[in-house]
């Protein structure tokens, strides 16, 4: 049977050993949710947000001890851990405040006397969660999906397991029915055992293009329902008439946040010519400033990325990009688990640093003629989360909007995530969407009734 051990990226330290469930036992998990699941749909809306009100208040009242257990697990500077756990807490109290408007029947007139689309919940939801944002991936899905009436069982990295027991651990203290949510302890070749369930009838995955193909693939095997929130190679264009004081510190963040690890971190940064000297001075200057060290103190900005393999990784495409005629312009180095925050100018398609998505605290700078080879130079990325456009011509870059072929198009500012907003990618960014009314009628059946 499988062990799974979680290392502190920052000291190599073991934080936790799991053992995985045995086949019976998972067996019995997935019965359970199954029985569970005819009871948990019957309760009332008003019992479901109540349980997620409290979950939301767990989260406040616990903020640094679950905070505490993502920077051990993965690395993340624990000023950003908290920032993520308050993040979960909005997004609970979000769903509870708004499940009520979101799930009410829409009548729809017909020559029907009442014709009327009703959204039931489809029972038990499988999700395979990654890492990088071990507590706020999970959450984002839980809301919504056990708020509609479904249950869920989850399988998160297996480099966070500790993060996973918690959060099953918050929703049972909360009051939530054992079996509405479980945490899987089990390797990810169980992946098609469980989507094959009976139990199973839909199935949705944050992670990388290559674990959501092969998600999607045995999902579409056994007719389920997938979404897939995969990986991101956002452009940041800066025009030439961008006031780059103020938007500096947004690009730095836009890149560094979480080490760089996130799947909408802005990683080309495509740069009319006129202002490409002055922005990659002034974000060189910036990123400078940047504080790396232990990730338990509040002042560190940059920790080490969370698995050694991610950083070799990340290593080989800086060397790659450079050996094709990238300019190594800020750091560049790597020891174990830590990569310098590092910047390459003169990028180019053909070069890791364009073509691939880049996870972690690397910044490609990218020189584009006009507006329009900027846009194109964009288009160019298999990716499509989102992208962002600086400049003070807001009416303009508003006209581009419909032009642009990604999930989300922000200007002026860094493509963010936010509960009130739909959030998902085109192309092999995957598909679906996540939080506002979208994320929560992703899993339901929304049926039709009709009266004669
Ligand atoms: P993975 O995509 O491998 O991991 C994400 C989740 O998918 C984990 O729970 C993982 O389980 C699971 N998984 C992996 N392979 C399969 C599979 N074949 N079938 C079913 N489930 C699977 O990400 P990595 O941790 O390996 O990171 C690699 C790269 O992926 C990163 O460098 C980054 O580019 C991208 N990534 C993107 C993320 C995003 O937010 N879009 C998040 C994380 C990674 P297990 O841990 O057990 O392998």
């Amino acid at each position: 049977m499988d062990n799974f051990i979680s290392i502190n990226p920052y000291n190599g330290q073991v934080v936790h050993t799991f053992k995985a469930i045995s086949e019976k036992e998972l067996e019995e998990k997935l019965n359970l949710s199954q029985t569970v699941f005819q009871s948990w749909k019957a309760t009332s809306l008003a019992d479901r947000t109540d349980l997620l009100k409290r979950v939301g208040s767990l989260l406040r009242d616990n903020t640094l001890e679950y905070a505490k257990m993502i920077t051990l697990e993965m690395g993340k500077p624990i000023q950003e851990s908290i920032g993520e756990i308050n993040k979960c807490a909005l997004v609970c109290d979000y769903y509870a405040d708004n499940a009520k408007a979101f799930l009410a029947d829409e009548v729809i007139p017909t020559e029907a006397k009442l014709s009327f689309v009703k959204q039931d919940p489809i029972g038990t939801i499988f999700a395979v969660m990654p890492w990088n944002f071990p507590f706020w991936q999970v959450f984002r899905f839980l809301a919504p999906t056990l708020t509609a009436g479904n249950n869920a069982v989850l399988k998160h990295a297996s480099n966070v397991f500790g993060c996973a027991a918690l959060i099953e651990s918050i929703f049972l203290k909360a009051g939530y029915p054992i079996g509405v949510f479980q945490n899987l302890i089990v390797h990810h070749n169980q992946t098609e055992k469980i989507i094959a369930h009976k139990t199973i009838k839909a199935v949705s995955l944050t992670g990388s293009e290559a674990a959501g193909s092969a998600v999607a693939a045995i999902a579409g095997k056994h007719i389920k329902k997938s979404l897939l929130e995969l990986g991101g190679s956002n452009a940041f264009i800066v025009w030439e008439d961008a006031d780059i004081d103020q938007i500096i510190q947004t690009a730095v963040n836009a890149r560094m946040l979480n080490n760089g690890q996130s799947c909408i971190a802005a990683k080309r940064f495509i740069l009319l010519e006129g202002i490409y000297d002055e922005f990659v001075d002034k974000f060189k200057a910036a990123v400078s400033t940047l504080k790396s060290g232990d990730t338990m103190d509040k002042n560190t900005a940059i920790g080490p990325l969370a698995r050694i393999d991610l950083a070799n990784q990340l290593q080989e495409q800086v060397q790659t990009s450079i050996n094709a005629g990238a300019v190594l312009i800020l750091g560049g180095q790597q020891k174990d688990c830590f990569h310098e925050p590092t910047i390459l100018g003169n990028v180019k398609p053909g070069m890791p640093a364009f073509d691939e998505e880049t996870f972690g605290p690397l910044a490609a700078m990218i020189k584009a003629k006009d507006i329009e080879h900027a846009f194109a130079l964009s288009e160019m990325s298999t990716f499509g989360l989102g992208i962002t456009v600086c400049t003070q011509d807001i009416e303009k870059a508003l006209s581009y909007a419909g032009r642009v072929s990604d999930g989300a198009y922000f200007i002026n500012e860094l493509v963010k995530s936010d509960p009130r907003l739909p959030f998902g990618g085109t192309k092999k960014s995957g598909y679906g969407r996540e939080l506002a009314k979208d994320g929560i009628l992703e899993f339901v059946n929304r049926k039709t009734v009709y009266v004669k």
